[in-house]
């Protein structure tokens, strides 16, 4: 709060309210269960079976940005794909994608979770406003580092036009 009174002129009032997105309990308490339920759908990470568990400074800090989350939901409150439009049955939301980013870049990882983050976690519904990361307290680029990498690897996957003519002309699954 001393962050917030610094910051706010002099005279001006501050309004604490609970969050919008989800269903309110009591005072400032809400049910944010849901999103653990959208944690435990995501794909564990899956190590090799053998592994040397060498690899760069750059893929390991890349990873570590997304353990820096806390869970508090606010951005998943300013989402106005959750907030206004309630598509909880099709969108994880940015908490939701900056878990998958994390396991994603893990760089020991081998799971493929490329189908979900296009389908059951919808992110073609984020628009990339970019007000997720305005309001992150642990000041993760949610967009430009966790939601954006996503996206391109499932246009990579699905629309780009040579792997779909391959795919059309060996029959690979898009699921590797
Ligand atoms: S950038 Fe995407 S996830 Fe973040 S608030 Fe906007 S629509 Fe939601
Ligand atoms: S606002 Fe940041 S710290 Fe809070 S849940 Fe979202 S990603 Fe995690």
């Amino acid at each position: 709060m001393s962050d917030v009174i610094e910051e706010t002129p002099e005279g001006e009032v501050i309004t604490v309210r609970p969050f919008q997105t989800f269903p309110h309990v009591k005072d400032l308490v809400s049910d944010v269960s849901w999103n653990y339920e959208m944690a435990k759908a995501v794909a564990p990470i899956k190590g090799p079976e053998e592994g040397d568990w060498k690899f760069s400074q750059f893929e390991a800090k890349r990873a570590q940005e997304f353990r820096m989350c806390i869970e508090c939901f606010i951005c998943q409150d300013t989402c106005h794909v959750l907030r206004e439009y309630k598509k909880f049955d099709v969108f994880g939301g940015p908490r939701t994608m900056v878990r998958m980013a994390n396991f994603e870049m893990h760089p020991m990882d081998q799971e493929d979770r490329i189908p979900e983050i296009k389908d059951e976690f919808g992110i073609a519904y984020c628009n990339i406003t970019k007000c997720c990361t305005d309001v992150c307290p642990a000041g993760i680029n949610i967009t430009d580092n966790a939601i954006i990498p996503l996206k391109e690897r499932v246009v990579d996957r699905y629309y780009d036009p040579v792997k779909k003519i391959w795919r059309l002309i060996t029959g690979e699954k898009v699921r590797k």
